[in-house]
Parts: structure tokens; C-alpha cells; sequence
């Protein structure tokens, strides 16, 4: 080897350590003194006059051309281009060394255009000369390694972003505001949507409409000023085909590329004058790899000052950095079965995918993932809490339930019975019960809930149900009181009422009965879990409306006994799909029928016009003896601007409209025990119409009010509207349900005409799901399950292979303590870190 080429190659390379240096920095042009540009130039200089040939003098001149305006620059104009003259600098790099490969008085290999300035064929063949890409050209072995991997150290998906080369403190800081802080957070950072640019036209070829790529060569470039500040940029590009004119509003464009560069470049073809122009494409060095260009590109999430390419260059870059330490979790068996890309390559092809069918072959290798370890850590929640911590086997007579639907009012339905008789079996099994009923609103579910707790009672256990807001509450302890009434006096349980504004001296009361075993059930909002509050002996704990609840308090609520039979009751019907997704570790019972004698609720979507006709239709239900609640518009901003507005429609409603009926209100700012005196008055008939916010939303069973009139119906959710509609029709006689909407938009429009077709609650979730997505639906950030990024609930069967092969690994190895299953035990740690844990 020649020691001419040696130092020149170490000229090089010591220029680009500086320029990676510069790039990890975050282009401040500090990383040599004097400046990038005169640096380069002087540090270049000694090539000048010994570079084997004439296309390495260009590329030379090139460079320090490049540099000369460096300091000018914005740091995010000088990303980009640091990056094009990095891949010169490399080009020059590999020419030297080529001929000090050979015998330095023969000619070097080398021979016109550099081998990677080639075209690349239209599929890119994957692998095929991989080059260092982001750091300074210090590769000594003649085999080219994976890019970056040369003058990197091989960095984990732990490392901070900050450690890939060209990531410097500015663009940390941004990656930051997205959550990226580590190379691994990089990689999960899916794209949004991807532009499919890898149809590459002739110029001739390609014409007005039609997304895709040409290539081609500038044959002018020029920055032309505008009116303003502003100036645009207009290329000329030529291939043998044709021509065609590219503008861009970023003046670095003209400062990189230049007359005679070869380009790639990828958007939407435009016509102007019946010439084909490209406004603003993306575009790239031929020579470069191609990630913005002439391929499937990927689209992120951006932040303000961070550049979709920026952010795809980081990208590209962690994939190389650490796609040797991405660690296959999946047990081998399991992705034969499943039909599973490898990770290492659906984590890439997620990124830049190479055809769209790879792209859904990764995406369904990430959401089985994503599935997998969500089904492995419930199922195996469930069953450490039904072996570590057995319950209680209830023995469940016949006789004080017998006794008990002898004193109710009404027969069960088929389905109440049917769901009791699930109930009863698991309160009979030693391990604790975990059960979801899900029933529409006004299914009965309470009724089912009061059998079971009186089960319990029966046997000497307590009992609590747990609801989401006081009024409720209140309303559920009086249901239960009135419900066991005609027991006999040996056989009726004590019933007592817990809410954040039970007086002290009640409280002290509730806590002595309650260790001295003399309560039996305890009915109450979020009080029930706080501290202070000990239970003898809780056997049976029930959580009405549970979507209301985070996981973390029917945790606590669990520990409030000797792990307790757990019942759920939800009236927010999940599809099936979504139930086994989010409670894989509840067994989950439907009351899919309604008590007989329901009628129809008849509903009407209208607009302001149609108040006073409405007006009239409340009046006449009045006047036949029945009530009325007129809801007020959702106010965003606050409950206390809410509050007003519900007064002053009151106010309205009262002095204007019904000046001779009774009119009460009812909002979230009134005082707890002020809400309670109202819901009761209006419940012993001393009010015809009651004006009320969301706060009147669940539960609330009030069976002789037959009409409902929504303010604003447009602002509420699709689930939200049929709680709300869910309080009238619980009675005998027809009720209405009128929504009145002001501008509906097209989403509101839908949701309206859902609610006036169906009354099906079922229907109705699932169409809301689809609408609003699963995390608005569910509120995710309660439910305290990690976020699904690539997994869709509606994919069906992908969820059910997940459930099945997350048993099946369970079966074989229940605590994933083989060696074989380490590594998919750490990840299920991780995933399940990001949630809040326990779950239902
Ligand atoms: P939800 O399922 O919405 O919580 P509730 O438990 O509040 O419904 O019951 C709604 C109304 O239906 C209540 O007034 C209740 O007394 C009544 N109800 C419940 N079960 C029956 C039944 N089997 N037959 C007749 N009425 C019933
Ligand atoms: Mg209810």
C-alpha cells in the first residue's frame, strides 16, 4: 500500500472527524476554530494536485464549494447539507484508498463516475453496498460494512438519541418534545402515513395527477427572489426523455445541489403552461441511499424545528446502529405458527418499507407483538391473583335468594338469570371472582348486583358497590334499602352510604360497624377506598359503571378484603373484540335483554327552530303527570363557565318558557349534599322538569321522567348520548329523547343520525369506537393499559392468534422462567412498565 495514499487518506479522515463531530453537535459550526468552511478548505488543501483523478478533483472542488457559505446558514439548512458533503467526502475516501489497493505505478481501479453514484435499479436491492453514511470515513476493511457501524459504536436501543452520529443537542432536545430520548423510543416512533414514491417515471412519461420519482440531471439551478422576503428556488432537470422544472421555497436547496448534480427526486407532478413542473418535492443526491425518494418514504409526526427529513435520516441511522441488538423475543415456535417476519426486519421495513407487502407483513408482526405480550401479562395476572391469593368458595343457598325475587316487584328476566346463575358459579369456586357484566342502559343490572351481594350477606360476608359519582351512589344505597325491604329482619342486610360528604360523626359510625361486622354492605363513591376504611370480613366487592374507574382504584378496592369477588358492571357496552383485548383477565357476562313492557324511545335530531314545537311536546308530558330533564351544552373550558350557563338557561327556562311549572337545576358546582336535596325532590315528583349539566349522565333511574331534550347535542359523544338517553323510557309510559343541534358538523351529523336510528347500545359503542378510536373511547390514560402503536382492535383474528399462543406459551411455562424465555420475559416487563399495571 502506498504511503502517498495513506496520508492522503488520513487527510480525510481527519477532516471528517471533524465534520461528524460538527454534525453531533448540532451544526453550531463550533466544531473547529475558524469555521467549518475555512477548515475544510485548509484541511483539504494537501489533496490538491495528488488525487488520482479528474472526477476526485471535481468532487474536491465540490466540497469546499459546498462549505464556503456555511456560516450563513441556519443549523437546520446546514444539516442537510453536512450530510451531502459527508457522502463526498466518503466518495474521495474510497477513491484514494482504491488506488492505494493497487500498485501505485498502475492505474487505479477506479474508472469513470464512482461506483456508488450508479443508479440504483428501481427495487432497490437490499444490502447491496451498504455505505458508511453518517460518520467520518475511517473504514479500513475493503468490505464495506452496514452504514454508521464503521465509526459508531454499535449503540443499544437504551443508548440516548444523542449518541447517533448527526443527533446533536438541538435536535435531541426536539426529539425530546416528541418522546424520544433513546435510540429504541427513536425506532417506536412510527410514521403517521407513508408516500408511496416508487413508481419512477421517464420524464416523458410522467404526467399532471400522478405522485412518483424521476431522475435525472440539473442542467440549471438558479434562487430567484420574490416579492417579500421570501425567494424560490427553480431547477431545471433533464433525463434523455424530456425536461421538467422543480421549484422549493428553502433557499439551501440551491446552495447544495448545483448544475450537473445528478438527482432524485419524488411528489406529485404538476402541470404549468403545459410544462411538467414538481412544486416542492422531495428530492436527493442520486449517489445517497434513498430515503426521501423513489421508494415507499415514511411520514412522522413532526415538532416544530424538526424536519421530516432530519427525522427520517435519525431514523435510517438508528436502524443501522442497532439492528444488531434488536433481540428477537418471540419464541421461534410461536412465529412459525403465526406467520412472523423476523423483528429485526419488520422493524425496519415498518420504518422504509421495500414494497407494500412487506409493509403489511411488519405491521402485522408488530400488532401480534403488541397483542401477545397484552394477553400474556393479563393472563397471567389472573392467574397469580387465582393461585397466589385464593378467595372465598361461597356456599350460595337457594333459599334466601328464593326468598329474595319473592319480595321483588318484578320477575327476572331470562338474562338477569342467566347472568346471576354465572355470578353464583364463580362465588362458589375458591378462586376470586373477576366477572364484567355489560348491559344497556336500563337492562337491570342492579337488581343482579343486590342478589349477589345478599348472597353474600347470607353467609356473613360483606359487601361493597362502588359508584362513580354521589348522586348515584345515594340513588343505589335507596334502591338497595327499598329492594330488600319485605326480607324478613333476620335475613335483610344493613345497608349504609359512604360519600365525600358524609359528616364526621357518620363516618366514625360506619367505621365501628364496619369492623364489628354489623354493616353488611357499603355503598359509596371512591370514599369506599380510601384510607381509614377496614372492612371485617369483605368477600364481595362490585364497581358499578366501571369505565368511569381507573385500574388503580379497583385495585385498592381489592385490597380491602381477602381478595374479594370482583364484580364489574358497565353500561358502556365494548365490542367483543375490545372486551377480550382489554379484559382478558375478566370473564365477561352480557344481560342482552331488556325488561318487558320498554317501549321505544322515540328520538328527534332538530335545530333551534324547533325548541318551541319541543317546548310544547315537554309541556304535555308535564300536564300528563310525567317529568322532564333539559341538558345543557357541554362546556370544555370549565365546569364553572358551565355551571352559569346551566343557570341562566334555568333561569330562562323558568321566567320564560314554563313560568307555571317547577323547575329545578342541577350542576357539578353545586354542593354535594345541595345535589342530593335536589335529585331527591325531583325524585318524590316536586319538580317537572330538571335543567342539568353532564353531571345527570349515568345511572340515574328516575322511571316516571318521559322526555329528555338535549342542548347541544353536537358536542357530546355518541356513548355520552345514549347514557343520557338511557334516563327516560325506564317507566311504562313512551318517552322521548329530542336532540337539538346547533351547526352540526359532519362527525356530529353521524352521531346524530346513529342515535335517532338505533337505541341498540351495542351498535352504538361499536360505532362510536370506530369514529373516535379506542383510546378517546376508552379513555385510555385511565385504563391504565400500555398504548397499542401499531395493533388495531378491529383486527379480530390477528387478537385471537395472539390469545391463543399467549396461553399456549403459558401452558408450557407459567411464569416464563425457562432460559428459552428470557428475553420475552424482560420485554413483557417493559411493555407492562408503560401501564400502570394491574388491571380491572
Ligand atoms: P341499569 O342496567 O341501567 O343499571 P337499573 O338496574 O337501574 O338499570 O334498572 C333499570 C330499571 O329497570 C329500574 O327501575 C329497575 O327497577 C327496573 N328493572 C330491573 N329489572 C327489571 C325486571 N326484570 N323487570 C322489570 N323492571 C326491572
Ligand atoms: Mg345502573
Amino acid at each position: 500500500m502506498s504511503t502517498a495514499s495513506n496520508s492522503l487518506q488520513a487527510t480525510i479522515a481527519r477532516v471528517g472527524k471533524v465534520l461528524a463531530e460538527e454534525e453531533r453537535q448540532g451544526y453550531q459550526n463550533r466544531a473547529a476554530r475558524g469555521g467549518i468552511g475555512s477548515f475544510t478548505r485548509a484541511g483539504l488543501a494537501p489533496l490538491r494536485g495528488s488525487l488520482p483523478t479528474r472526477a476526485a478533483d471535481d468532487t474536491l472542488s465540490r466540497i469546499t464549494a459546498l462549505l464556503g457559505g456555511y456560516a450563513a446558514l441556519a443549523p437546520q439548512e446546514r444539516a442537510p447539507l453536512l450530510d451531502t458533503v459527508l457522502g463526498e467526502l466518503r466518495d474521495l475516501y474510497r477513491l484514494v484508498r482504491a488506488l492505494g489497493e493497487n500498485d501505485p505505478t498502475a492505474q487505479p481501479r477506479y474508472t469513470g463516475p464512482p461506483a456508488n453514484r450508479r443508479p440504483k435499479p428501481a427495487p432497490k436491492p437490499k444490502a447491496a453496498e451498504p455505505r458508511p453514511r453518517a460518520a467520518a470515513p475511517q473504514a479500513k476493511a475493503p468490505t464495506p460494512k452496514p452504514r454508521a457501524a464503521t465509526t459508531q459504536k454499535p449503540l443499544t436501543p437504551d443508548s440516548p438519541v444523542s449518541e447517533l452520529s448527526g443527533v446533536g443537542e438541538v435536535s435531541a432536545r426536539l426529539l425530546g418534545l416528541i418522546n424520544v430520548r433513546t435510540v429504541g423510543e427513536l425506532l417506536k416512533k412510527l410514521p403517521r402515513r407513508y408516500m408511496d414514491y416508487s413508481q419512477e417515471y421517464p420524464i416523458a412519461h410522467a404526467f399532471y395527477g400522478q405522485e412518483g420519482t424521476v431522475k435525472g440531471t440539473i442542467r440549471a439551478i438558479e434562487e430567484k427572489r420574490l416579492p417579500g422576503k421570501k425567494s424560490m428556488v427553480v431547477a431545471e432537470i433533464v433525463d434523455g426523455t424530456g425536461a421538467l422544472t422543480a421549484t422549493w421555497f428553502s433557499p439551501h436547496v440551491a446552495r447544495v445541489l448545483y448544475p450537473g448534480a445528478q438527482v432524485v427526486l419524488s411528489g406529485r407532478f404538476g402541470e404549468r403552461r403545459g410544462h411538467l413542473v414538481l412544486e416542492s418535492p422531495e428530492w436527493e443526491l442520486l449517489d445517497a441511499d434513498l430515503l426521501h425518494t423513489g421508494r415507499i418514504v415514511p411520514v412522522y409526526g413532526l415538532t416544530k424545528g424538526l424536519f421530516q427529513k432530519q427525522l427520517r435520516g435519525f431514523v435510517s441511522k438508528a436502524l443501522d446502529a442497532c439492528a444488531a441488538s434488536v433481540v428477537e423475543f418471540v419464541p421461534e415456535a410461536v412465529r412459525t405458527r403465526a406467520g412472523l417476519l423476523p423483528l429485526a426486519t419488520a422493524t425496519r421495513a415498518i420504518h422504509f418499507p421495500p414494497d407494500d407487502e412487506t409493509l403489511r407483513a411488519s405491521r402485522h408482526r408488530l400488532g401480534f407483538d403488541e397483542f401477545f405480550l397484552l394477553q400474556l401479562g393479563m393472563q397471567q395476572r389472573k392467574h397469580q391473583w387465582q393461585t397466589a391469593m385464593p378467595g372465598h368458595a361461597f356456599t350460595v343457598d337457594a333459599a334466601p335468594l328464593e326468598r329474595f325475587f319473592g319480595v321483588l316487584p318484578f320477575a327476572l328476566t331470562a338474562a338477569q338469570r342467566r347472568v346471576l346463575a354465572d355470578i353464583v358459579a364463580d362465588m362458589r369456586r375458591p378462586q376470586a371472582m373477576s366477572r364484567l357484566v355489560q348491559g344497556d342502559v336500563g337492562s337491570g343490572k342492579t337488581v343482579v348486583a343486590a342478589a349477589a351481594m345478599l348472597a353474600a350477606a347470607a353467609e356473613g360476608f360483606q359487601a361493597t358497590l362502588m359508584a362513580p359519582t354521589a348522586i348515584l351512589a345515594e340513588q343505589h344505597a335507596r334502591t338497595l334499602m327499598r329492594l330488600y325491604e319485605g326480607l324478613p329482619d333476620e335475613e335483610r342486610p344493613h345497608v349504609r352510604l359512604l360519600i365525600g360528604s358524609t359528616g364526621a360523626k357518620e363516618r366514625r359510625a360506619i367505621a365501628a360497624g364496619l369492623t364489628e361486622g354489623t354493616i353488611d354492605i357499603l355503598v359509596g363513591t371512591q370514599a369506599i377506598i380510601q384510607a381509614g376504611v377496614e372492612f371485617a370480613r369483605l368477600g364481595f366487592a362490585t364497581v358499578d359503571e366501571q369505565h368511569r374507574f381507573g385500574v388503580v382504584q379497583r385495585a385498592t378496592l381489592r385490597s380491602k378484603g381477602h381478595n374479594p369477588d370482583l364484580l364489574v358492571m358497565t353500561a358502556t357496552p365494548i365490542p367483543r373484540s375490545l372486551a377480550l383485548t382489554l379484559h382478558g383477565d375478566l370473564d365477561v357476562s352480557v344481560i342482552d335483554e331488556l325488561p318487558p313492557g320498554r317501549q321505544a324511545i322515540i328520538t328527534r335530531a332538530g335545530g333551534p327552530d324547533d325548541r318551541p314545537r319541543e317546548y310544547e311536546a315537554i309541556r304535555a308530558e308535564v300536564q300528563a303527570g310525567r317529568q322532564a330533564f333539559v341538558i345543557c351544552p357541554l362546556v370544555e373550558e370549565s365546569e364553572q363557565i358551565e355551571a352559569k350557563a346551566a343557570t341562566e338557561e334555568w333561569e330562562r327556562l323558568r321566567t320564560e318558557v314554563f313560568p307555571d311549572l317547577r323547575v329545578a337545576l342541577l350542576h357539578g358546582r353545586m354542593r354535594p349534599a345541595e345535589k342530593d336535596r335536589v335529585m331527591a325532590e325531583f325524585r318524590e315528583r316536586e319538580h317537572d322538569i330538571l335543567v342539568a349539566t353532564a353531571v345527570i349522565e349515568v345511572g340515574i333511574d328516575i322511571p316516571n321522567a318521559s322526555i329528555m331534550l338535549i342542548e347541544g347535542a353536537n358536542r357530546f359523544g355518541l356513548s355520552q348520548l345514549h347514557q343520557f338517553r338511557g334516563r327516560v323510557g325506564r317507566g311504562a309510559a313512551q318517552s322521548y329523547c329530542i336532540l337539538i343541534a346547533e351547526d352540526p358538523g359532519l362527525d356530529a351529523q353521524t352521531r346524530l343520525g346513529a342515535m335517532v336510528e338505533t337505541q341498540d347500545g351495542f351498535v352504538l359503542a361499536q360505532k362510536d369506537l370506530e369514529m373516535r378510536g379506542p383510546g378517546e373511547f376508552l379513555g385510555t390514560r385511565q385504563s391504565g393499559l400500555p398504548e397499542l402503536q401499531v395493533a388495531e382492535l378491529a383486527d379480530v383474528r390477528l387478537l385471537e392468534t395472539a390469545r391463543r399462543e399467549a396461553e399456549r406459551t403459558l401452558a408450557d411455562d407459567p411464569t416464563l422462567a425457562a432460559p428459552d424465555n428470557a428475553p420475552l420475559n424482560e420485554r413483557l416487563r417493559r411493555f407492562w412498565k408503560q401501564g400502570t399495571g394491574d388491571i380491572s
